[in-house]
């Protein structure tokens, strides 16, 4: 894939300013903020995107290799400096540059229930899969489920640090506090600066002298907790959905996982479910069938009574309007589809024997004389789902 002009990413012309560069990345990065948009792959890549051209055009350096070799000056067409794109470990550090003491960040989205540390490090807690099992009329109406799970949980003595308590922090030795480390590399271009997330204190700045007796310095332990889950009507077999920060808890503040939760259809015992409508077989003895009945079908919200017309054929539907699944998107419901079976008897007595032999010479019970082809004898499944 191509790379997009970093001008353009940014939205400057090419003699901008170094302020006017910083100015615009600042909106971007506001704009495409992945706690902003979360679980938006596209903004994720667009705010990587405004993190890697701002990277570039605000150091003099690359700006002017950039300006006279283009992609292939800073990196190559295939990379970011020579070592991939950049991970959100490098971006979020970036942000101390940019914003300085006061990173908006921190203001707007700092405090929550979900863990907001990714700038300080830590190891992200991995995300958590689980099922639910739902009935059709669970999915009919949407439910709320709740569910124990069995996961990290942030340490509730350290708050998460991994720390013993406020005193037990040194200044990283490797970074200076910075979280990043600086490396110099020789290339063809001459000499490169590229950026790393320290080692020593995973991007943290600091580091831990004293741990928490209770998580052993992990920030996190092994437990529990009870999650209510709102799946919204109409879901499906295999649908996913998700809960951002209801996985795993990371270590030592890092950013919570994600809670994956695939869905499970319980079958119905009458009622299949094809898309949006549902499906009911209704069996009919030959004379309710001939005779024409009242009769009681289910349906996912109680019994719906038919009336079931003299003459009806095998293979007549019935369809009760808006009585299916409403769809996931929250426009519009199925029907549910009546499908006619008449059941031809397979224990006979002599007696039952001796009444259909004389019916079955009867003009009206030969399904190939012409007048009784009537209307509806041709009506199918087929024809339901093609209008
Ligand atoms: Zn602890
Ligand atoms: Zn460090």
């Amino acid at each position: 894939m191509a790379k997009r002009d970093y001008y353009e990413i940014l939205g400057v012309s090419k003699s901008a300013s170094a302020e006017e560069i910083k100015k615009a990345y600042r909106k971007t990065a506001l704009q495409y903020h992945p706690d902003r948009n979360p679980d938006d792959k596209e903004a994720e890549e667009k705010f990587k995107e405004a993190a890697e051209a701002y990277e570039i055009l605000s150091d003099q350096n690359k700006r002017a290799k950039y300006d006279r070799f283009g992609h292939a000056g800073v990196g190559g067409a295939g990379g970011f400096g020579g070592r991939g794109s950049m991970n959100m470990d490098d971006i979020f550090s970036q942000f101390g540059d940019i914003f300085g003491e006061g990173n908006p960040f921190e203001s707007f989205f700092g405090g929550g229930g979900r863990s907001r540390q990714r700038r300080s490090g830590g190891t992200p807690g991995s995300n958590l899969r689980v099922k639910v099992k739902l009935t059709l009329e669970e999915i009919a109406n949407g439910v709320q489920k709740k569910i124990k799970v069995k996961k990290h949980v942030s340490c509730d003595t350290c708050s998460g640090t991994g720390a013993k308590d406020s005193n037990s922090y040194q200044t990283c030795n490797t970074c200076n506090g910075s979280g990043v480390v600086r490396k110099i590399s020789n290339t063809i271009l001459g000499q490169m600066q590229t950026t790393a997330t320290c080692p020593a204190c995973r991007g943290e700045g600091k580091v831990v002298t004293a741990k928490c007796t209770k998580c052993r310095g992990e920030g996190r332990n092994y437990g529990e907790e009870v999650i209510t889950i709102d799946i919204p009507a109409g879901v499906g077999e295999g649908v996913q959905l998700s809960m951002s920060g209801k996985g795993n808890a990371g270590q030592r503040g890092g950013m919570n996982g994600d809670l994956l939760i695939t869905i499970e259809e319980v079958p119905h015992e009458e009622l299949t479910r094809e898309g949006n409508n549902v499906i009911y077989n209704l069996y009919l003895n030959i004379a309710d069938a001939a005779l024409g009945t009242q009769i009681e079908v289910p349906t996912i919200d109680g019994k719906a009574k038919i009336k079931v017309p003299k003459g009806t054929q095998s293979g007549k539907l019935f369809k009760l309007t808006g009585k299916g699944l409403p769809s996931l998107n929250g426009y519009g419901r199925g029907d549910q589809i009546v499908d006619v079976n008449v059941y031809t008897p397979t224990n006979l007595t002599n007696e039952e024997i001796a009444i259909l032999e004389k019916l079955k010479e009867a003009e009206n019970f030969d399904p190939y004389n012409k007048k009784n082809k009537g209307k509806g004898f041709f009506s199918s499944m087929k024809d339901y789902f093609q209008k």
